[in-house]
């Protein structure tokens, strides 16, 4: 497996490879690689010839009240995973490569980003936005995989895709969670024993709003309030948002006729978790 930390090394790699037709793969990450980033990796060693996965810990996409220092950073123990995954490359640059002096460029996702996440952590997905459309061009993927796990993000993903023309195939894999529900995160680590016990609930908050709907249940209000009742029995948890919305636009619904998904944060002392589900009305007989 290559190590590459330079731009432009990264892109004359890339374009050796694409001119002898090798079907190019990338697997964006901030490190702290886990199973559910695993699974990506897994999911994306079948999809192209040649696997990148970027680790860049994207400052621009945290406020700065946020965890940007202490976030984790194991590096050998990251590419130990993406080496036993069969990655071809851990293209690993340094803020100062992405973001050299007198950068000034920001794209931006206005309508996939006012809600929810956008609405909790202003300039995140400006941010988001902004360096993935930057691994883009220095990657230049055919494929690009992002785990549904942020499915805000994976909405945004799919606009920037098709809004610039990108040409990349995009695959949203499934959550992958702990054998408690907890949708695994590389802020998990941060959890204390007892909030680690506490962290399921969420899971099972969005496991009730998923069966009120399929038991009949079409009213938003009185499935939100069902969750929030199985939240608030947990007292160390307090719900950022939780909401249902149709799951292309991200709108809130009002009343679910067909398919929607159930979008949420919560925090349990510092720590800020964020989960989804799917939902569909199940066909009358
Ligand atoms: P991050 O390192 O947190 O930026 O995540 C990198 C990619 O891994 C993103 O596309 C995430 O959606 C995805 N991801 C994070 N956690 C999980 C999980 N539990 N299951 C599947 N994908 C995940």
């Amino acid at each position: 497996m290559k190590i590459i930390r330079l731009p432009h090394a990264m892109s004359r790699w890339s374009d050796r490879l694409r001119r002898e037709g090798v079907t190019i793969g990338l697997v964006p990450t901030m490190g702290a690689l886990h199973d559910g980033h695993r699974a990506l990796i897994k999911a994306a060693r079948l999809q192209c010839d040649a696997l990148v996965v970027s680790i860049f810990v994207n400052p621009t996409q945290f406020s700065p009240n946020e965890d940007l220092s202490r976030y984790p950073r194991p590096i050998a123990k990251d590419r130990a995973l993406c080496r036993g995954e069969g990655v071809d490359v851990c293209f690993e640059p340094d803020a100062g490569a992405m973001y050299p002096e007198g950068f000034q460029t920001i794209v931006t996702v206005p309508v996939v980003a006012q809600h929810w996440e956008g609405a909790s952590r202003p300039h995140h997905f400006a941010g988001v936005a902004t360096v993935v459309t930057k691994l883009f061009s220095i990657v230049r993927p055919h494929v690009t995989l992002f785990g549904q796990k942020d499915f805000q993000q994976a909405a945004l993903i799919r606009r920037l895709i098709r809004d610039l023309n990108l040409g990349i195939d995009l695959i949203v894999p499934d959550t992958i969670r702990e054998p408690d529900g907890l949708a695994m995160s590389s802020r998990n680590i941060y959890l204390t024993p007892f909030q680690r016990r506490a962290a399921p609930t969420f899971h099972q908050a969005l496991l009730i709003g998923r069966t009120a709907v399929e038991t009949g249940l079409r009213d938003s209000r009185s499935i939100e309030q069902r969750m929030r009742h199985v939240i608030g029995r947990e007292p160390t948890m307090s719900v950022d948002y939780l909401a249902i919305c149709d799951p292309e636009t991200l709108e809130p619904l009002t009343r679910i006729e067909r398919r929607a998904v159930i979008l949420g944060a919560v925090r349990i002392g510092s720590v800020r978790l964020l989960d989804n589900m799917m939902v569909a009305v199940k066909p009358r007989r």
